[in-house]
């Protein structure tokens, strides 16, 4: 008999006689760490040893997400300015700024994501505290104080700064109409930031194909089109097209649509895949291979403050906006419509 529970007290009132063995077997199993140190053999780890478990295998997932264990990915010659703008809100526009800008981080690039949505929902994900006074990149589009004063870092990711949103740019549309220069605000201020200490400027447009989202396309040299694979995902996109073509032929003649992403994907619904089938057939190879799938961690994430990337780096939506990056960062820019 096993001396750890004394046995003694097994005749209590509550405890039967088999109850206690019982207990003195779960005992004698659990602890190895006494009676029985000579018949134990802690079984030896080699590190070279692949554990193949499914938990093996979740944590090798979430390590490469994280960027553990790879060299980075290629670092453009120059800093690319992209602007994520599709006028429908809720297609994913801030989720796919947030998650792509903390992947490309996360692989050894250096990127600013620059909140240019009232709601400051991109400011949020990132772990961005706002208080009443704070600046924000209204203070840069209207009063011309330096973009390089906004930027702050991200919290928990390396390279990665945001300038964030406040709800004073929701007045911004209307107070910009009376400045000089309405439409180049954003791309003056980059100007005077010194871009070549970094590889990506991801900019959160708004809902809207208003004067903020015209000094997004004004600063940027591509767009990326997030399309949420659901019905009427292509309604409205023929205005946005035309809307980037306006801006390059009269303001931006270097700007492109360089990139289509699709959102929400649910491969349960045959609409899905058409819909996927429908862009990839209008915009060939503009459109990421990668599809992203709706995914309740990716929705969980922005509560914690957080992207995915940290949140859950090995779910499903992080894998996805890994990959997602990962092909942005190694296909050479492409251009559309010509
Ligand atoms: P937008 O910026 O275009 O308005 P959001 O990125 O804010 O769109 O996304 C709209 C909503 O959909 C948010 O609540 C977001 O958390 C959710 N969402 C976005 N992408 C996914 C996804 N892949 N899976 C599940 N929910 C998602
Ligand atoms: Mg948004």
């Amino acid at each position: 008999m096993n001396s750890f529970v004394p046995h003694n007290q097994s005749d209590g009132p509550h405890v039967s006689r088999e109850t206690a063995q019982w207990a003195d077997h779960q005992s004698a199993t659990l602890d190895v760490s006494r009676e029985t140190e000579v018949d134990f053999m802690a079984p030896q780890v080699h590190a070279e040893v692949e554990f193949d478990t499914p938990i093996a295998r979740a944590a090798r997932v979430a390590m490469s997400v994280r960027g553990h264990g790879d060299d980075g990915w290629p670092r453009p010659e120059r800093c690319r300015i992209m602007s994520v703008a599709n006028q429908k809100g809720g297609v994913g526009k801030t989720t796919t700024t947030v998650n792509i800008a903390a992947s490309l981080a996360m692989h050894g690039n250096r990127v600013l994501v620059v909140d240019l949505d009232p709601q400051g929902n991109a400011s949020t994900a990132l772990g961005m505290e706002r208080g009443a006074d704070d600046r924000s990149i209204y203070h840069c589009l209207v009063e011309d104080e330096e973009m390089r004063n906004l930027a702050r870092p991200v919290p928990d990711i390396d390279n990665l700064w945001c300038v964030p949103a406040t709800i004073d740019l929701a007045g911004a549309e209307i107070e910009l109409v009376s400045l000089v220069a309405r439409e180049s605000r954003l791309k003056r201020a980059f100007s005077a930031y010194d871009t070549s200490e970094l590889d990506y400027i991801l900019i959160d447009c708004p809902p809207s194909l208003g004067l903020l989202t015209v000094n997004a396309m004004v600063a940027c040299d591509e767009v990326m089109i997030p399309i949420q694979c659901e019905y009427y995902a292509l309604e409205g996109l023929g205005q946005l097209l035309r809307n980037v073509e306006l801006v390059k032929s009269h303001l931006n003649p270097g700007l492109d649509i360089s990139t289509f992403v699709l959102t929400m994907y649910d491969g349960r619904t045959r609409l899905a895949s058409q819909v996927a089938d429908e862009v990839r057939g209008h915009f060939g190879d503009l459109v990421l291979k990668t599809l992203v799938p709706r995914s309740v961690r990716v929705s969980e994430a922005p509560s914690y403050g957080q992207s995915v990337m940290t949140y859950d780096p090995g779910s499903t939506g992080a894998v996805a906006y890994m990959e997602a990056a990962k092909e942005i960062a190694y296909r050479a820019r492409a251009s559309a419509g010509n």
